[in-house]
């Protein structure tokens, strides 16, 4: 057998076995994303779950290297969804049967914020019988803040390591108490404490990464039980102190297939999680989004977003559908993930049988 096909079918993948499937050529990756496909379907099937997405404001307190809504960008307009826009939308996920919503914003700590927060998610859950799964994605907070949350009806938490190594961290980020890598790591771990399905992921193409980094950052997501990750690819963005390494990128669409070949060997390494078909991906390729989700990707996140702020929560340049509103969105989703040979899982909270098998007492 050649060694490529050996690594298809071994039970359990190491680092240079990883390291080898993410090196894959155009041939091999072909086969790469027909075994991962095969192994979505046997464990996750055909459902695609949708997660309405509302970015509900791009105000931010930190400074993170490579993303366009950092506090230091003064070029950025700034905006906060009124608590009726983000309930419109609420309504709207309902009504769609999306039954799953993800809340993201840029990251703030304050007891005003905290409230805001918890008042929102009383009133969406009160507005639609419950019946909405929410997500929250408002990064690093207290113990206290996201029990809080808990309580009041969030159930997931999205709050991606960026990378898996300390010192790679480090670089992609200000030295201060705000973005420490350990705190991070804790954040992720008082999340799952708390009872949160809980979500991370990773950029991909990162100037300076390398094939060895990610690798480990597969190993990361499978050792620490995660339960559902979104993960795609870095996009540069002019307005950033990393765009000016940018002659250090892989070409663009290397991170694409990069990032693809990431979902197919998460795939096979957590058959029974959640993995998120990342927007980043439809940026660069149209129909990124639904090549993710024939290889190895399950869920993906309508952006319901009211059109009018699409265009300031711009975390990378050529963000899609900044022009459409959520109506276009969700009507071009359906017919695309149809193509895909997928179905949508209407109505379905779509919980990932890893985190109900985890939590099974
Ligand atoms: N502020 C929260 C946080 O950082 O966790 C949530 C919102 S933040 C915009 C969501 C994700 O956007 C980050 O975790 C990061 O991975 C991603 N992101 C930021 N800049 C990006 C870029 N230039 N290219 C691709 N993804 C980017
Ligand atoms: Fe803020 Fe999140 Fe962007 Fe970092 S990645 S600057 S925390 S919005």
């Amino acid at each position: 057998m050649r060694k490529q096909e050996e690594l298809f079918t071994k039970d359990t993948l190491g680092k240079e076995d990883l390291i080898s499937l993410l090196g894959l050529d155009a041939a091999g990756q072909k086969e790469l994303f027909y075994h991962s496909g095969n192994i979505k379907e046997a464990h996750v099937g055909k459902k695609v779950y949708f997660r309405g997405l509302i970015e509900f404001s791009n105000i931010c307190s930190k400074n993170c290297f490579y993303c366009g809504i950092r506090k230091g960008n003064s070029h950025t307009k700034r905006y906060n969804l009124s608590d009726e826009e983000i309930l419109a939308a609420s309504r709207f996920a309902h009504q769609e049967k999306y039954a799953s919503l993800v809340l993201q914003s840029g990251e703030l700590a304050s007891p005003v914020f905290t409230q805001r927060v918890t008042r929102l998610l009383q009133k969406i859950h009160q507005e639609t019988n419950n019946e909405l799964r929410v997500t929250l994605s408002l990064g690093e907070q207290s113990r206290e803040t996201y029990r809080e949350w808990f309580d009041a009806g969030a159930h997931r938490y999205l709050l991606r390591i960026e990378t898996s190594d300390p010192e790679f961290y480090r670089k992609l980020h200000p030295s201060d108490d705000l973005h420490c890598f350990d705190k991070r790591l804790e954040a992720l771990h008082n999340l799952r404490d708390t009872g949160y399905q809980t979500g991370t992921g990773v950029m991909i193409g990162l100037p300076f990464q390398t094939i060895e980094q990610l690798a480990d950052d597969l190993l990361f997501m499978r050792d620490f039980g995660i339960d559902m990750v979104g993960m795609g690819p870095y996009i540069e963005h002019e307005e950033t102190p990393l765009y000016e390494v940018r002659h250090h990128l892989w070409p663009i669409m290397d991170r694409f297939n990069m990032a693809l070949k990431m979902i197919a060997c998460l795939r096979m390494l957590m058959p029974k999680i959640n993995i998120a078909a990342a927007t980043a991906l439809q940026a660069i390729d149209p129909m990124g989004r639904e090549k993710a989700l024939k290889i190895g990707a399950n869920v993906i996140m309508p952006n319901i977003t009211p059109g009018i702020y699409r265009d300031n929560y711009d975390l990378y340049n050529n963000k899609p559908c900044t022009d459409e509103n959520s109506d276009d969105c969700t009507h071009c989703l359906k017919a695309r993930v149809g193509m895909t040979g997928n179905e949508i899982g209407f109505g379905e909270w779509g919980d990932s049988s890893f985190f109900r098998e985890r939590t099974r007492k």
